[in-house]
């Protein structure tokens, strides 16, 4: 196949690249590089079936020959960029998308939607079932990046029912592992870096919110999965072992073998506001549509991202 995927030099993005690549696929990446990084694909480089136009998709996309799919992972998904950058965390989720939908369209390629777990909000159902609809506060500084993706899959949806597009809509929950940007904001990279530096972890109030975190690998595999599936629902993509982040940054220290403190610290900012109490993902439309679940423990999913962290540190 003949693959399109916008945030192609992000985190997740470029993973998608190397495991498409390597099961033979044509990709061409695309990346405005406002947060993704040309590092992430430097490796590809020069590799036949590997292109990488630079460009922005809340402008017209123009990509020469057919594509069979386009996989639109563009977006700023740290709490930090989309808060920096709140109008442009809106444009790629309404414009990108709609750029993107309307490629496929014009292409008959399938379309694949990176959406999130943020749809949920700040959660009243617990774990989160794709049907449920979710507490989204619109005006709050979350709402940019929330109601972005929202809109996305309401749009997305439009396209299927009103063009036939052959749309799927995967619900990314917290995802970790190489090539996360050391200075995204977000607890993995900060902890790990914390750590390694000897400095204190910096634990957002007390620490009681819990969040599940799945390694980037077992989310590369079940994305494939819903995109060569039938399933035009959304479909939640996370681990479901839940925890404290108290007790992630344990895990972290105990990973390490750092001699970090941990220091509970309260944001003066914006950082923390409407930041969700709890969130897990229901995977059990993943296990029984896709026959997925996660495979990496959170053990060896952290040993790989450290390995990676303590080049960088
Ligand atoms: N967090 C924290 N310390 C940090 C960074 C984040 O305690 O240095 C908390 C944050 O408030 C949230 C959780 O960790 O409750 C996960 O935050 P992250 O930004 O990784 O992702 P989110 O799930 O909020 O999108």
């Amino acid at each position: 196949m003949r693959i399109l995927i916008t945030g192609g030099a992000g985190f997740i993005g470029s993973h998608l690249c190397d495991r498409l690549l390597a099961e033979g696929h044509e990709v061409i990446a695309m990346d405005n590089l406002s947060t993704g990084s040309i590092e992430n694909i430097a490796h590809l480089a020069g590799h036949e079936r590997f292109h990488f136009i630079k460009h922005d998709v809340t402008n017209y996309i123009y990509v020469p020959g057919p594509l069979d799919a386009v996989l639109h992972l563009a977006s700023l998904p740290s709490p930090v960029d989309y808060l920096n950058y709140p109008i442009q965390t809106l444009k790629v989720g309404a414009l990108g998308t709609h750029k993107t939908l309307g490629l496929a369209l014009a292409k008959g390629a399938r379309y694949l939607l990176a959406s999130t777990s943020e749809v949920y909000g700040d959660p009243l159902v617990h774990p989160q079932h794709e049907d449920y609809w979710g507490n989204v506060n619109p005006v709050g500084p979350r709402g940019v990046y929330d109601e972005s993706k929202r809109f996305a899959e309401a749009l997305t949806m439009a396209y299927h029912r009103y063009h036939g597009v052959d749309t799927r809509i995967a619900r990314i929950f917290n995802t970790y592992g190489p090539r996360m940007r050391s200075d995204d904001g977000r607890v993995v990279p900060n902890f790990i870096c914390q750590a390694l530096r000897g400095e204190p972890l910096t634990v957002y109030d007390d620490g009681s919110r819990t969040r599940s975190f799945c390694y980037v690998d077992d989310l590369v595999e079940g994305l494939l999965r819903l995109l060569f599936s039938d399933e035009t629902r959304p479909v939640n993509l996370g681990n479901p072992q839940e925890m404290t982040i108290l007790e992630f940054a344990h895990k972290v220290l105990e990973v390490t073998g750092s001699s970090s403190s941990i220091a509970f610290v309260h944001p003066t900012d914006e950082r923390t506001k409407d930041d969700p109490k709890v969130r897990c993902p229901d995977i059990t439309r993943a296990r029984e549509v896709l026959g997925w679940e996660p495979k990496v423990s959170l053990e060896e999913g952290l040993r790989r991202t450290v390995e990676y962290f303590r080049g960088r540190v």
